[in-house]
């Protein structure tokens, strides 16, 4: 499977990991918007959240709670910080496996998304 973040979760890629269980990883985003950038994927490669179907809704509260976890962990979890999907091509969407972006450790201003 040609896909960045399956390579990242077989190690074939490096990456600096934060968060690893059963069903996800997360990991520092290698071009951070903002003080605190981690990237949350499933295992499973799921490639849009257009493409999330039966049980792997059930990753989706996977990923929730652990960025609920890393949001902790990272010291946002008081401060705040913004969880973001992008889906498809009007969001910029790059890397085509589902993931968020947990983004925080500064005022993150009235912008919606990392690239916004
Ligand atoms: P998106 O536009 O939501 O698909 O965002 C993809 C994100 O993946 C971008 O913020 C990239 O900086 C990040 N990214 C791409 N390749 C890597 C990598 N090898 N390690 C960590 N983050 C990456
Ligand atoms: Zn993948």
């Amino acid at each position: 499977m040609d896909c960045i973040f399956c390579k990242i979760i077989e190690g074939s890629i490096p990456s600096k990991k934060v968060f690893e269980n059963e069903h996800v990883v997360a990991f520092h985003d290698i071009g951070p918007k903002a003080p605190v950038h981690i990237l949350i994927i499933p295992k499973k490669h799921i490639a849009t959240m257009n493409d999330v179907e039966g049980e792997d809704f059930a990753l989706i509260g996977e990923m929730h709670k652990a960025a609920q976890q890393i949001a902790r962990e990272t010291g946002v979890a008081e401060t705040g910080y913004r969880l973001v999907n992008n889906c498809g091509k009007d969001s910029g969407q790059l890397v085509f496996h589902i993931h968020y972006h947990l983004l925080g450790g500064e005022s993150l201003g009235d912008l919606v998304g990392p690239k916004a």
